[in-house]
């Protein structure tokens, strides 16, 4: 990388090439799997909810497992990109078991 692009590129972009000052806490999201599900991606949430599971925030997308009221939605935070809001839901929601089950695909690489 030369200085340059250094110097424009955001903090969480440098954090992806070299993951510099990751924690290691928190799960990195595989890269996306041939063949996997594609899941529908909104502005809409459910309304105030608890982050009960979130990926590493070192990375250009970070997802967040949100809890409503009983129902559970993933929220997708990314850096400024044409045409994909900075922050996103899935349009679809769960029950805890499979909010869970698709949050451990999304960490897969089987849905995104
Ligand atoms: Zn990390």
């Amino acid at each position: 990388m030369t200085l340059a692009a250094a110097v424009l590129a955001l903090p969480d972009v440098l954090a992806e090439e070299g993951d510099e000052g990751c924690p290691g806490i928190s799960p990195h999201p595989a890269v996306p799997r041939p063949g996997r599900t594609v899941l529908r991606w909104i502005e809409q949430d459910l309304g105030r909810g608890r982050v009960v599971a979130y990926s590493c925030s070192y990375r250009m997308a970070v997802y967040e497992l949100v809890s409503c009221a009983g129902s559970y939605q993933i929220c997708r935070h990314t850096l400024p990109c044409k045409g994909v809001p900075p922050v996103s839901w899935t349009a679809e929601w769960w029950r805890r078991e499979e909010a869970q089950e698709w949050w451990r695909r999304l960490l897969a690489g089987q849905a995104r």
